[in-house]
């Protein structure tokens, strides 16, 4: 499909306005004699409004503008105590008067006295923040899972009170928001064509998967073939690409569009979470020493950073072709650097 007939199927679901776009698409230099590849950068950590944007803002144009479209008055969401995604949905929602209500598990348990980064921002942005304390004993999962049952019971009670609310999944990664990623795969289309260029590679951090689903439908819309390669950040269960398949399916049909995408569409590599989320890693660290001092930008240690220790992995192994032409997508999440040590690692 032509880039025109994708952007007219976007235009036809609800939507608003949240961000700077487009954001920047530019050559990494340095980086790219570096390297010996062509590598470019796809800046969704400037996509506004706050100083600290990223590619949950692209999925939340289209969630706050359902949840206006439903005339809710809340949204909650879901996420870890550091959540970027938390923190935009927050400062999205109080931007256009719906109630922003998150609930928070404490993979880092915050110091009330000392609160840093995100967590910061949701308090204040006004929010109501609900941290939810692993116990003893309790993984991860089953403490988000407590959260989730937390956040429901929370959102029968305002609906008995007469309220509506709008729920927004973990990463908001749902039919609705990962729209914003074929908005996004269309934009970066949109700048290779004036650049006259053609992406081989697309490499980034994926959590929840909502981006990578958004990608990959866009993609395929668009009759691209640049490789998607996905890094995850966090331990995945074993359905991750075949609930991410059905998840850029319905996408697809949220927009209008058939279902095109397959298992055999997404490249995800599990090899550069370790030790686990939230958890810095030596590539991590190095990813983001390589940047900050090569090109003076920012990456993170909880996603992008591992992100982009995949591609350089991938780049001296020879995976990636010398000469190729390579765009890392950066989803932004540089606050988490202003974060709890233990979440930051040693970074010099
Ligand atoms: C959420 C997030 C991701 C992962 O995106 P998903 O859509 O959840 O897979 C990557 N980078 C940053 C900085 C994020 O906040």
């Amino acid at each position: 499909m032509k880039l025109e007939a994708v952007k007219k199927l976007l235009e036809g679901v609800p939507k608003v306005s949240l961000g700077f776009f487009p954001t920047p698409l530019y050559r990494l230099e340095k980086l790219s004699k570096e390297l010996g590849v062509n590598l470019y950068i796809k800046r969704d950590d400037f996509s506004g409004k706050n100083l600290f944007g990223g590619n949950k803002t692209r999925k939340l144009e289209f969630l706050i503008g359902k949840a206006l479209q439903d005339g809710c008055d809340y949204v909650f969401t879901y996420g870890a105590t550091q959540s970027n995604h938390a923190m935009q949905t927050i400062w999205t929602a109080v931007s256009h008067g719906l109630k922003p209500v998150v609930y928070l598990a404490a993979v880092v348990e915050p110091d009330e006295e000392d609160m840093r980064s995100n967590l910061l921002l949701d308090h204040i942005y006004g929010a109501e923040v609900h941290v939810v304390s692993m116990q003893e004993g309790e993984s991860f999962f089953q403490a988000e899972e407590r959260s989730f049952q937390m956040g429901a019971e929370h959102v029968a009670r305002l609906e008995r009170e007469g309220h509506k609310c709008y729920n927004i999944p973990v990463g908001g990664a749902d039919a609705t928001g990962s729209a914003g990623y074929i908005s996004g795969m269309a934009e970066i289309c949109g700048q290779a064509q004036e650049m006259g260029l053609t992406f081989d590679y697309l490499y980034h951090a994926s959590g929840s998967g909502g981006t990578m689903a958004g990608l990959v439908a866009g993609k395929k819309l668009l009759g691209l073939d640049l490789e998607i390669h996905s890094i995850t950040v966090a331990d995945v269960d074993a359905d991750y690409v075949s609930t991410k398949t059905q998840l850029a399916n319905e996408v697809l049909a949220y927009i209008g569009a058939d279902p095109l995408v397959t298992e055999a569409d997404f490249m995800v590599d599990e090899g550069f979470y370790l030790p686990g989320y939230e958890q810095p890693s030596a590539g991590g660290t190095e990813a983001i020493q390589l940047m900050a001092r090569r090109e003076g930008l920012l990456l993170d240690p909880v996603y992008t950073g591992k992100g982009f220790a995949g591609l350089l992995s991938d780049v001296r192994t020879g995976k990636i072709k010398p000469g190729s032409n390579v765009l890392f997508l950066h989803t932004g999440g540089a606050t988490a650097l202003f974060a709890e040590k233990e979440i930051l690692g040693q970074l010099f």
